[in-house]
């Protein structure tokens, strides 16, 4: 299922002025990390480790939309720790909205009921729920009973007060292509949430839990069961077919970390979301200081178990954009 037709050319027109303006390194989407603080301390989670003094830190409104600006991406996704314990977190979606940046507010849904007020529907927002699975595997999976249902009530009052709501679930060593198919299945079907996010989990290394991550060849072996005989198809995944053809392990790809940066209280973060080799000020900075090919499978040995949407997303869709094929099935949610 594509993503809704106002975006789709969006990013369309935006890629296309970026090759205009034979601009080589650019963002798609930045990870903007306004706070690392959480209300949850999942032991597969790489954000929540850093000290008191750290997790107490909240980024300023005018620092977010700044960093926004300079780097030009036409989507952020508003990630953290948990953005709705950040008091400004509505002026910070606002503002980016107000410059029509297409934003995701990626949440654990714990206080969402309670700040439904302070957002309002728009074409440019949505809600990103964490949800790892059905009740057991998602309470299991966040280490506490009663959030799977929160999360599911939290959904379903944003959706009747008009608002757009997507899903983001993370797989782990846990997960089998039943349980796969049985969580996309109640989000598309039941739930009926606009479109889901899926990922194999990433072995961050301050990760208390370090024992329940995929290798390349688990992700391969799950997605490759759990999306055969046509399901995937039926399911509004928000993702590129070639996306997905890569965590079948049908298509290869190199990293293009520089295409889905991260931006956080420490600035622009080296070289992606899930590793931290560094802090630049500006995105500028970041692209022309990184050593990009030194990044990916085969290259780094912490990127060898790396499937991450935010390292091959990028990939998947400029080979899309290259290809009057894939672009027919990208459009046609193939
Ligand atoms: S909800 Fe997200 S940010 Fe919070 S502890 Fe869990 S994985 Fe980390
Ligand atoms: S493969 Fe790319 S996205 Fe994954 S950890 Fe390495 S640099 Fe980051």
């Amino acid at each position: 299922m594509p993503v809704p037709l106002r975006q789709s050319v969006r990013v369309g027109t935006y890629l296309a002025r970026q090759r205009l303006t034979r601009r080589d390194k650019f963002p798609l989407l930045v990870e903007l990390e306004p706070l690392f603080q959480c209300n949850l301390a999942c032991s597969g989670c790489g954000k929540i480790q850093h000290p008191d003094h750290v997790l107490r830190r909240r980024m300023p409104v005018g620092q977010a939309v700044t960093a926004i600006e300079e780097c030009g991406a036409p989507m952020v996704s508003i990630a953290g720790g948990e953005p709705l314990i950040h008091p400004e977190i509505d002026q910070i979606a606002g503002e980016l909205v107000a410059r029509r940046k297409f934003v995701y507010l990626c949440t654990n849904a714990l206080l969402m009921e309670r700040k439904l007020d302070g957002f309002k529907p728009n074409p440019y927002f949505a809600w990103a729920v964490h949800i790892d699975g059905l009740r057991d595997r998602h309470d299991a999976s966040v280490e506490r009973e009663g959030v799977f249902d929160k999360a599911v009530s939290a959904i379903r009052a944003a959706q009747g007060c008009g608002f757009r709501v997507t899903t983001n679930t993370t797989f782990f060593t846990h997960d089998s292509p039943q349980t796969v198919r049985q969580v996309l299945d109640f989000l598309n079907d039941e739930l009926r949430v606009d479109q889901m996010m899926i990922s194999p989990a990433y072995a961050y290394e301050k990760a208390p839990d370090q024992e329940h991550f995929l290798g390349v060849e688990q992700t391969h072996a799950l997605f490759r069961e759990a999306f055969a005989g046509g399901r995937r198809r039926r399911w509004r995944l928000n993702h590129t077919p070639l996306f997905l053809d890569f965590l079948e392990g049908k298509v290869d790809f190199p990293c293009t970390a520089w295409g889905i940066p991260s931006y956080s209280i420490f600035g622009w973060q080296r070289p992606c979301y899930l590793m931290a080799d560094g802090y630049t000020k500006t995105y500028k900075e970041l692209v022309e200081t990184t050593d990009w090919d030194s990044y990916g499978r085969g290259r780094d040995p912490r990127c060898d178990n790396c499937m991450a949407h935010c390292g091959y997303e990028p990939t998947a869709v400029l080979a899309t954009t290259h290809s009057l094929k894939q672009s027919v099935r990208a459009i046609a949610g193939r």
